[in-house]
Parts: structure tokens; C-alpha cells; sequence
């Protein structure tokens, strides 16, 4: 780490008299000055970016006109720093026990209800939150998921490059872990049939799945009882980890604010990649068999399932599918490469995506909409556009980032830039600079509609997709700027709407 700090603060230090046309003289002046002053606050240590911001606090030509000034140093927060940090990890939790008592068996509150039922759930059983068995059958799903990631094959596969040139492996096996999963839930359990009295027959049945509907409230409460159990682990085990191996926006030295947003960038015990696969499998499956759950409980109920119920467990079942059967994307996008580990993404992946996403399903299970044969022709239809342009977008891309002259891409307009990586300006990437999310809101909007008008509440998932994605969107345009430089500014001109042509 002293090594790692001495060769970054060498590096500043050149930069900055580079910057001021300072001459070696002064340079040596300005490194006694830095290295003492850094020695006494031990900011090297801990974070690069604040000594950053301890040397240039601001766009000063004299690099400490007032030594007996002590400079404010320059962290860059998101999310609203360490207080948005604790609105998210006190507020998410929240709204996901919200949405549960808001949206129940007997009726699904509109807005102002909603909130009597959450207040009234959330404080009459406190106890009722929580249950071992629950939490058992938390824990035996996340055990069966890590023991499917350990024995499945996969393709091999290497992530991005890292700080120190190094590059991970991963085995892609999410796809056939999907399947698996599905077949162990849907025939894993074993029957004896009696026939003619000694005949015995083996019945290969599904497990109780109904379970998970009727245990919903436990497990939420076991998966967030999870999620900061897992990023406490990560935050402790990202203290002992060299510089290198943490994700730049995690090292600001707040406590809170680190461990909301992630310190470590890959963490891994042995080969086994954290981050990636609770990205990807235990959470997004989990959704997936969730909705089975709820299909199945409407079936008990019932004794058949409505076209909502089994349009939603397709959609919804698709976008799992499509995720895990293109696992290979993940390796390349903002939440592996550039964010660290911490509450955000687990309990983003683990709590959040399964108990929020399937509000949908949940809700069919008790309430039909009524849906007209020519309604559910249209929802069809606007999950096969958004479905479309989605997956269009997203496999254009990646397919002109691994070889920008295959057959696929050979043929689009391209940008060049500085930074030496060319930039689509045609193609779905020419249409609007995010229509993959746009496709993905569609599609979102799609599953919302199956339920129907009697309420707002199972629209949740439209409504807050749209400001992810508006404020995903901000971000990476964001990091494009930093990556890019004009470039970037030159490429919004080519392509000047973001996420619909003509429109915004
Ligand atoms: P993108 O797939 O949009 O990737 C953004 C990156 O693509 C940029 O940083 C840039 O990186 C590159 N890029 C941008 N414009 C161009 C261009 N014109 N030509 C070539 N490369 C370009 O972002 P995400 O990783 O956020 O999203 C991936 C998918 O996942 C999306 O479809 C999104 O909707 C979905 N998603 C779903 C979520 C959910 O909860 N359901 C949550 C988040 C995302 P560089 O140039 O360095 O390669």
C-alpha cells in the first residue's frame, strides 16, 4: 500500500507541475510540501482521490498560497453522499415491505390507502416480519445457487482489463444454471405411485412452489437480512485488499457512503466471483422462480391460470432468460467494471430485483384484471417491440465491441475518437443514444399492463424503471464525457436524442 501511495502521489505530483509549467526547483518545494502535509493527515493512504483534491482544491496557479490554509479535499459523491446513502439503505427496504402491505390478498390500496396499510403492517406484527422457516429456505436457495455456479461447465471467459492489467476469468454457466434450476424446482421431487397394489412407480413432481407465495413476507425480511449481512462481509474483507483492487468511487474514507457503494471491484474467494454471480443468478433466477411461485399458487387457488398470470411468468421469464443466456454482456457493463461491491449492488441484486419485479405475478395471484382478448393482443405486441429493440440495441453493440468488422456491424456509420475506441452513429445507436433502455422501459411498461387499471400500485415497476434508467442514463453520459472528452460532445451532435427520436 506505501508503495502503491508513493508511485500515485509521484504521479499527481508530475502532473500538476506539468499542468503549471513548474520547474524542477519548484517541484521539488511542492513534493517536501505535499508529502508532509499528506504525512500528517494520512490521506494517501486512504484515498487517492482526496489527495487529488487536497493538491488542486481548487484552479489556483501557486500550490498553496496559505500553507496555514488547510485545503477542503475533493470527493466525489453520487446518490446524494452519505446521507443519500442512508435514505437508500433505510428507504429501499422500506418500499419493499410497502409495496407488500400496500398491495395484498384481500385488495391491492390505491395510493392514499396504500399508505395506511404500510404503516398499519409495517408497526401491528413487527414479529410477523420475520420467520426461521423463511430464512431457511432463503439460505437453501442461496446454498443451491452457489452449489449449481461450483458444478456446472461453461465456456470460459475474460472480463475487462483491470488497474493493474491483469484480467479476470469467468465460467459461463448462468444459461445452463437457468435450466437446471427449473428443473430441479419443476421435477426434483420424487413420488411413489401405487398401482395394482404392488406395482410401485417412481413420479419425478415439483416442489410445494406455492410456498414462496405464501412465505413472501419472510423471505423479504431474510433477503435483506442477507444483503447487509453480505456487504458488511465485503466491506470488512475490502479493508485488507491493496489499492489496486478497489473501484475508484468506493475509497471516498466515509464509512457509510463506502459501504453503500462498494469498495472492493471484483471481490472473490478463491476463483468464486462475488459480485458477478450475485449479479446475475441467485436474484434475477430467484425472480423468475418466484413468479413460478406465484403461478403455481393461482393454479391451487383456481385450478387453472389466467392468460395474465401466464403471459406475465413468459415476459418476465424471457428478460431472466435473455440475460443469462447473453451472460457474457455482464462482463463489460458499469456495475462489474466500474462499481465496487457493497450494499448497493447486493441488495440491489438480492432483495431488491426478486421482491420488487414480481409484484406483477403477485398481484394476478389474487386479482384478475379482465383483460379483453384485443388488450392482451396489444400488451403481446408492445413487449415483441420493446423485446426488439431492446435486444437489437444491446447485441449491436456488443457485437461491434468485440469485432467492429463482422458481418453483423461491418456495414454502420462509426465516429473515431481520441481515445482511440470508435463510436456507433448509425443503426439502432444512431436512432437515439439509449434505446436499448428504451426498448427495456417498453418492455417494462408491458408486464405493468397485464394488470390492468384498478390500480396504480402494480405500475410501481414502470414508473421507477423510468427514473433508473433516466438516472442511469445521466451517469453514463457522464462517464462518457470524462472517457471521451469533445469526442463525446461530437458524437451528441451527431446523435442528438437519447432516448427517443424527435422527442427527449
Ligand atoms: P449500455 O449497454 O447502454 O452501455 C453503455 C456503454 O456503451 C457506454 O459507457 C459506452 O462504453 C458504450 N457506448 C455508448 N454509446 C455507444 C455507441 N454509440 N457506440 C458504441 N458504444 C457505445 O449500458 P448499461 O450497461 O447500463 O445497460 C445494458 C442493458 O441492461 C440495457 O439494455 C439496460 O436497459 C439494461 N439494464 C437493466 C436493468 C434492470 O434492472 N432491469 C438495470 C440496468 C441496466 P464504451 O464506449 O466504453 O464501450
Amino acid at each position: 500500500r506505501l508503495r502503491n501511495a508513493a508511485a500515485v502521489g509521484e504521479e499527481l505530483l508530475r502532473y500538476f507541475a506539468d499542468l503549471r509549467g513548474l520547474s524542477e526547483e519548484d517541484l521539488d518545494d511542492l513534493r517536501r510540501e505535499t508529502y508532509l502535509a499528506l504525512a500528517s493527515t494520512n490521506m494517501a493512504l486512504d484515498s487517492p482521490r482526496r489527495a487529488i483534491g487536497y493538491l488542486n482544491p481548487n484552479p489556483n496557479p501557486h500550490p498553496n498560497p496559505n500553507p496555514k490554509t488547510e485545503p477542503q479535499p475533493m470527493v466525489e459523491y453520487e446518490f446524494g453522499g452519505p446521507a443519500g446513502a442512508v435514505g437508500v439503505m433505510v428507504g429501499l427496504p422500506l418500499v419493499i415491505y410497502g409495496l407488500y402491505f400496500a398491495c395484498g390478498a384481500d385488495t391491492c390500496a390505491t395510493e392514499l390507502g396504500a399508505l395506511g396499510r404500510v404503516t398499519e403492517g409495517l408497526t401491528g406484527d413487527f414479529g410477523g416480519l420475520y420467520s426461521a422457516y423463511a430464512m431457511g429456505l432463503f439460505m437453501m436457495w442461496m446454498a443451491g445457487q452457489v452449489v449449481l455456479e461450483r458444478i456446472l461447465p461453461g465456456e470460459a471467459a475474460l472480463g475487462v482489463e483491470l488497474k493493474d492489467k491483469s484480467r479476470l476469468s469467468y465460467v459461463l454457466s448462468g444459461h445452463l444454471q437457468f435450466w437446471a434450476t427449473l428443473a430441479v424446482l419443476l421435477f426434483g421431487a420424487v413420488e411413489y405411485a401405487d398401482a395394482d397394489g404392488d406395482l410401485r412407480f417412481i413420479k419425478f413432481t415439483s416442489l410445494p412452489l406455492s410456498l414462496i407465495y405464501d412465505h413472501y413476507l419472510g423471505l423479504i425480511t431474510a433477503s435483506v437480512i442477507f444483503s447487509f449481512g453480505l456487504s458488511t462481509y465485503l466491506y470488512a474483507t475490502s479493508l485488507t485488499k491493496p489499492m489496486v483492487k478497489l473501484a475508484d468511487g468506493g475509497q471516498t474514507g466515509n464509512v457509510v457512503y463506502d459501504f453503500f457503494i462498494g469498495r472492493e471491484l471484483n471481490p472473490r474467494i478463491f476463483d468464486f466471483d462475488l459480485k458477478v454471480f450475485c449479479e446475475l443468478r441467485p436474484g434475477l433466477i430467484g425472480w423468475a422462480v418466484i413468479n413460478l411461485g406465484c403461478a403455481f399458487k393461482q393454479y391451487e387457488n383456481l385450478g387453472y391460470l389466467t392468460a395474465p398470470m401466464l403471459l406475465v411468468n413468459l415476459f418476465q421469464g424471457l428478460y431472466v432468460w435473455d440475460a443469462l443466456y447473453y451472460e457474457r454482456a455482464i462482463l463489460t457493463t458499469m456495475d462489474v467494471t466500474t462499481d465496487g461491491f457493497g450494499f448497493m449492488l447486493a441488495f440491489g441484486d438480492l432483495a431488491w430485483v426478486p421482491f420488487t419485479y414480481s409484484l406483477q405475478a403477485r398481484y394476478l395471484v389474487d386479482h384478475d384484471p379482465g383483460l379483453s382478448s384485443a388488450a392482451l393482443l396489444c400488451i403481446v405486441l408492445l413487449k415483441v417491440v420493446g423485446y426488439t429493440i431492446f435486444r437489437g440495441a444491446n447485441s449491436q453493440k456488443d457485437a461491434f465491441r468485440r469485432d467492429p468488422n463482422s458481418t453483423t456491424v461491418a456495414h454502420l456509420k462509426t465516429m473515431d475518437t481520441k481515445r482511440g475506441r470508435k463510436l456507433l452513429i448509425s443503426g439502432w445507436w444512431g436512432v437515439a443514444r439509449k434505446i436499448n433502455y428504451t426498448g427495456d422501459w417498453l418492455m417494462g411498461l408491458s408486464w405493468c399492463l397485464l394488470c390492468g387499471f384498478d390500480t396504480i400500485i402494480p405500475y410501481f415497476y414502470a414508473i421507477y424503471f423510468g427514473v433508473l434508467l433516466v438516472h442511469r442514463a445521466i451517469r453514463d453520459d457522464h462517464m462518457c464525457g470524462q472517457k471521451y472528452g469533445d469526442d463525446w460532445a461530437k458524437y451528441k451532435a451527431h446523435v442528438p436524442y437519447a432516448f427517443i427520436p424527435y422527442v427527449f
